[in-house]
């Protein structure tokens, strides 16, 4: 396969978790614009990425999907919901995610239990819940996990959120040695800096501000197109022979 259709997406459906707004949203334009059905799951309005992936690929099919994933028996019922009223889904794209920020010594056990419990637990039951229909109706599949650069590096008054993140790291690669003869390729996406409301507070705070821009090869902070091109190409032909990766899509911080 070496012709440009091992990057085209047309005729596959593809879920996205989050994808009303920030780096989900980037995902839902960009599979799409490449040729997807989009399911677009999230507990807020997807009004906004409807509009988005109209304006980008006119016609193309699009499901809004209400569920708050904080409760991962509630995302497994969804998913089950999604397959069984809408057809099969092709790949699933574990972006929703949270963060929340105070120093270790101080750090509450909510802002533990709430990010880890969708930050992982979630992608754990919503991969499972998709990999039982994708094995018992024997169609191969996709699954993509947002991890962070943070599953590679420490960070500053984030403990939940880099326990998370090198968790998912860590689950993608399980999965990926489970799954891949069954026909499932799981892989992760690491993104650096990226424009979203997750980096308002970085992004207020200037001298924060300013020295992770100044460490960025790139020169800029990510958009959530960035991320949403490099996701097309898991969900796409053209990286089968991928499994277990965890791939950094951010402007070079990690190679500094
Ligand atoms: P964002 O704009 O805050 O988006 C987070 C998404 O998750 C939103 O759609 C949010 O919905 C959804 N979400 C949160 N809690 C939910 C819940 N209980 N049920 C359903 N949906 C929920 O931030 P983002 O940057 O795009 O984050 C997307 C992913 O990228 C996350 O996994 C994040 O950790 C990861 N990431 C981001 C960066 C970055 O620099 N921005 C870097 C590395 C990794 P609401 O809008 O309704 O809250």
């Amino acid at each position: 396969m070496s012709d440009l259709s091992a990057f085209s997406l047309a005729g596959k459906r593809i879920l996205v978790t989050g994808a009303n707004t920030g780096i989900g949203q980037g995902i839902a334009v960009a599979a799409a614009r490449a040729g997807a059905a989009i399911v677009a799951v999230g507990r807020s309005s997807m009004d906004e990425t409807a509009n988005q992936v109209e304006a980008a690929a006119g016609g193309a099919a699009f499901s809004p999907v209400m569920c708050d994933l904080a409760d991962h028996k509630a995302a497994q019922e969804m998913l089950d919901a999604a397959w069984i009223s809408g057809g099969p889904i092709d790949g699933l794209v574990n972006n929703a995610g949270i963060i929340r920020r105070a120093d270790a010594v101080d750090f509450p056990e909510t802002d533990w239990d709430e990010v880890v419990d969708l930050n992982l637990k979630t992608t754990f039951f919503l991969s499972q819940a998709f990999a039982r229909h994708v094995v018992a109706a024997g169609r191969p599949c996709r699954i993509v996990n947002i991890a962070s650069v943070l599953s590679f590096q420490g960070g500053i008054r984030v403990a939940s959120y880099t326990a998370s993140k090198h968790g998912v790291l860590g689950l993608t690669r399980l999965l990926a040695c489970e799954w891949a003869a069954k026909g499932i390729n799981v892989n992760a996406i690491a993104p650096g800096y990226i424009v979203t409301n997750n980096t308002t507070a970085l992004r207020q705070d200037e001298e924060r501000s300013a020295s992770i821009l100044s460490r960025i090869p790139a020169g800029r902070w990510g958009e959530p197109g960035d991320i949403g091109d490099a996701a097309v190409f898991l969900l796409a032909p053209a990286s089968r022979y991928m499994h277990g990766a965890t791939i950094p899509v951010d402007g070079g911080w990690l190679a500094r």
